[in-house]
């Protein structure tokens, strides 16, 4: 048997590492919060090769005091605690003491820090944990920290580590979420010399929400804010026509900690109840204020979660205060003020937004004896008013409205039921085609079918299926060797939130090869010039939009495969069921789809033609 031995501090700070310095963002996350809780007001990071090469924290806060200096290395050594009582009223973001020391066994620190007070600053440097060099130094007011080559003493941690632009992404969502729960402070990210994030640090959230999401989302918001006994939800959520693929826009604080919660999450979802689409996730930043002793913040090495006393009592709070504030923006009144808006071309800038989104105040709106359904007149005097440039019509229509959009899908096809048959093909070109040449073509059924008909079978071809198979091979067979491109009438112009730009100029090069005329030209600004001639025909400038940021959100997850890329276009570009098309081109379809690979399935396995045997329909008839 070993004997059993205390570790040594360097082995201990390496493990501790592990627990709080997973990737180059968790860095980000400690060394920001030290500086809030330094009462910084202004927090500058630079940031190279997604982190893994340099992460560099600079604050106007309190600084260190030259004799503490060697002790924010050691482990628990903290200034933020300084009793056991005090563990349970926790008010600043750090209280272990375990960052510092951890980040410092696993990268090479630098720190250079000075207190008001004092007329010298200090200098340490510690690489791999050991003291390399404690000196004064002359510096301004503040703190600033530098770590260069993480984990390069723990290779296996290194090895972990995702692409840069990966990092980068989640150094990014890391300083977003810290500046949501601090409009106050000043933030500003640079990455790899270009500045990525900047806040204006003027204590307004939404304004943090326009540097993060871009105008289009800032201008989709519904203010939240409810109060009862003392605990208050307060925040924005996204209307209900704005949605994403994941809950990475979905951010809560808790007494301004920026914290993870499945429970916070689900709460503000149901608050939405049946508005979203299936597997849709809002935009929101929901606070809550309450006692620090109902909740838990030690749960969690990182304290990205916390643990709550009363769960239930606070997922409810949760969602009547964002279901409140959804529906008190569904109303006629509020269709008729936002009609009185300027039309779109009289874009009004931030501050006039600003002024007329005037968000209710609590106790007049949101008293909490009322009904949850009050009445309309009620909601009309005292709900928020709220007037923009209009951009889409549907972004004001009532909630059924919002309903029946959800259920587009079916709409189209109770439309479509009507519309029997568009027959009377004429013969046609699909002859040229041996897979064809034995088939009468029929029609196209109810927008969405096109029925062929065999010696012994009916053959259906489901037209979206089809069309998407060809697309897809086209697209596949087009990479790196041009084939064409399709000038747009009018330039699209996109504005992206940082997060988004940074994706999409990181994909810019696959789009190009894929016969795509994209120009980025900075502060989120791209302009798309052409598309690809094979997707040009069908795709409308809203969809070309929709379709950009629909890959975004894909190579946001992961899906960085140029298959998964191209899949998203044919399915985007592709014919839709219900949409009525000529014969003409359903003939090139079908020409087109006797030529691909596998005109039988699709590139997920769903069959694309159904056959429907003779027999099959003679025992239907009671003739076999
Ligand atoms: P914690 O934040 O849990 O106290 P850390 O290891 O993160 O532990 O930091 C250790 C100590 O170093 C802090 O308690 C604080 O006194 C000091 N410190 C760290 N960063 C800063 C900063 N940016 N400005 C002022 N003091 C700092
Ligand atoms: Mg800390």
């Amino acid at each position: 048997m070993k004997r059993i031995r205390v570790l040594g501090d360097g082995l201990a700070n390496k493990i501790a590492a592990g627990e709080v310095v997973e990737r180059p963002a968790s860095v980000v996350k400690e060394l920001v919060e030290n500086s809030l809780d330094a009462g910084a007001t202004i927090i500058q990071i630079t940031i190279a090769q997604g982190g893994k090469e340099l992460i560099q924290v600079e604050d106007n806060g309190a600084g260190i005091p030259s004799d503490d200096v060697p002790l924010a290395f050691e482990r628990h050594a903290t200034s933020k605690l300084q009793s056991s009582d005090d563990l349970f009223a926790i008010s600043t973001l750090g209280f272990r003491g375990e960052a510092l020391p951890s980040i410092a066994a696993v990268s090479q620190m630098t720190l250079i820090t000075k207190t008001t007070d004092e007329p010298a600053g200090s200098l340490v440097e510690v690489h791999g944990g050991q003291l390399i060099k404690h000196q004064p130094i002359g510096a301004s007011n503040g703190t600033s920290i530098t770590v260069r080559q993480l984990f390069y003493n723990t290779p296996v941690r290194y090895k972990f580590l995702k692409q840069d632009a990966t990092e980068r992404r989640y150094i990014l969502d890391t300083v977003t979420q810290i500046a949501m729960a601090h409009p106050e402070v000043r933030f500003t990210l640079i990455a790899d010399g270009t500045e990525l994030f900047k806040t204006a640090g003027d204590g307004d959230t939404l304004s943090v929400i326009l540097a993060a999401y871009g105008r289009k989302v800032a201008e989709a918001m519904i203010p939240v804010d409810r109060t009862k006994d003392l605990v208050r939800v307060v925040g924005y959520v996204s209307k209900p026509h704005l949605h994403r693929g994941t809950r990475k826009d979905e951010t809560f604080l808790v007494n301004g900690r920026v914290i993870a919660s499945r429970m916070l999450s689900s709460a503000l979802e149901r608050g939405y109840q049946s508005l979203l689409p299936a597997r849709r996730f809002p935009i929101g930043v929901l606070g809550l204020e309450l006692d620090p002793s109902l909740v838990d913040v030690n749960v969690h090495p990182a304290k990205a979660e916390v643990r709550f006393q009363e769960e239930r009592e606070i997922f409810q709070r949760v969602m009547f205060a964002v279901k409140e504030a959804l529906l008190s923006q569904d109303l006629s009144s509020s269709y008729a003020l936002e009609s009185k808006a300027p039309p779109q071309s009289q874009r009004m800038d931030y501050r006039e937004y600003r002024q007329k989104l005037a968000s209710p105040s609590p106790s007049q709106s949101y008293s909490d004896h009322k009904p949850l359904l009050w009445g309309r007149d009620e909601v009309a005097a005292s709900g928020p008013v709220v007037s923009r440039p209009i951009t889409q019509p549907r972004e004001q229509s009532s909630l059924s409205t919002f309903i029946r959009e959800r259920d587009q899908d079916l709409w189209a096809r109770k439309k479509v039921v009507d519309v029997v048959a568009n027959s009377n093909p004429a013969e046609g070109r699909l002859h040229s085609h041996p897979m064809w040449s034995g088939l009468v073509p029929m029609g196209q059924w109810i927008n969405t079918y096109i029925v062929l008909g065999h010696r012994d079978a009916l053959w259906l071809i489901d037209q979206h299926i089809a069309h998407e198979r060809v697309l897809y091979e086209k697209l596949r067979s087009s990479y790196r060797r041009n084939i064409g491109s399709q000038p747009l009438l009018l330039p699209l112009h996109l504005e992206l939130p940082p997060s988004q730009a940074a994706v999409l100029a990181d994909h810019l090069e696959m789009l190009t090869e894929l016969s795509f005329g994209i120009e980025e030209f900075g502060g989120g600004g791209f302009l798309v010039r052409s598309v690809p001639l094979i997707l040009g025909q069908r795709l409308e400038q809203a969809s070309i939009e929709e379709m950009i940021v629909e890959l975004i959100e894909h190579w946001e997850k992961g899906g960085d495969k140029l298959d998964a890329t191209i899949t998203t276009m044919a399915c985007r570009a592709a014919i839709k069921a219900g949409d009525s098309v000529s014969w003409s081109e359903i003939e090139d379809i079908l020409l087109d789809l006797a030529e691909t690979e596998n005109p039988y399935t699709c590139p997920h396995g769903r069959p694309i033609i159904v056959k429907l045997g003779l027999p099959e329909v003679e025992r239907r008839f009671g003739r076999r």
